[in-house]
């Protein structure tokens, strides 16, 4: 078994254009994180919390996938063993590159979620206040994306892929937030060797076997085909 399980996150999707809250200027700059992703934040101020997510939903129609993406996906076409893409964004930015079965701990801004009885379906591009649910029909629909204080989605299973991890590799992702931060200790307890890519190195750089730094679309497709090439 040399299964690759890799873990993503805001910085893959920054060079593609897509601002993270931690950035300065851009679509995060003018709110507050307790305004527009979290579930009191959007029970205060409903039309606040959707028009943030409906210009994020139009933002990221935009971007393109990078090098990045597109060399992860080859990895997971050509690689002999299974490839499982675990990522903490909420852009469609893997799927455009190629990439399959990508699992969204954070949810996806593709999707809509009823907050009463917890359907999904996959939402328009422009969410309103008070839209009914196909299910339920109450007008309590909101973007299917976990915000902060919320459990992130497919914890067992990714607790999971991580157990039979050959390679754990995390890339675009401080991970020093949790659950992220657990799984590289995880990683390393099932005996994966563990490989973080970042722009400099994060608060959880000493937990990795490995750290390399530099953009993802420069380095990521090197030890694509540094992978491939070995096989
Ligand atoms: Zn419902």
């Amino acid at each position: 078994m040399e299964k690759i399980v890799i873990l993503t996150g805001a910085g893959i999707s920054a060079e593609s254009g897509l601002g993270t809250f931690r950035d300065e200027g851009g679509l995060w700059a003018q709110h507050r994180i307790e305004d527009v992703a979290t579930p009191e934040g959007f029970a205060r101020d409903p039309a606040l919390v959707h028009g943030f997510y409906n210009a994020r939903r139009v933002q990221a129609a935009k971007a393109q996938p990078n090098a990045a993406h597109e060399a992860l996906a080859r990895l997971q076409q050509d690689w002999p063993d299974e490839v499982v893409i675990i990522t903490q964004n909420v852009d469609s930015l893997h799927e455009a590159g190629g990439a399959r079965n990508v699992i969204h701990m954070h949810g996806t801004l593709a999707g809509a979620l009823c907050a009463v009885c917890e359907h999904r379906w996959v939402s328009p591009p422009e969410m309103a206040v008070g839209e009914p649910c196909p299910a339920c029909a109450a007008p309590a629909a909101r973007p299917d994306v976990v915000w902060f204080g919320e459990m992130p989605y497919h914890m067992d299973a990714i607790y999971d892929h991580i157990a039979e991890a050959w390679i754990f590799a995390a890339i675009g992702t401080s991970g020093q937030v949790y659950p992220a931060a657990a799984f590289v200790h995880e990683a390393s307890l099932s005996g994966a060797r563990t490989v973080e890519f970042n722009l400099t190195p994060s608060d959880g750089a000493s937990s990795f076997d490995e750290v390399i730094l530099g953009p993802a679309t420069d380095t990521v497709p090197r030890w694509v085909d540094k992978l491939l090439s070995q096989r």
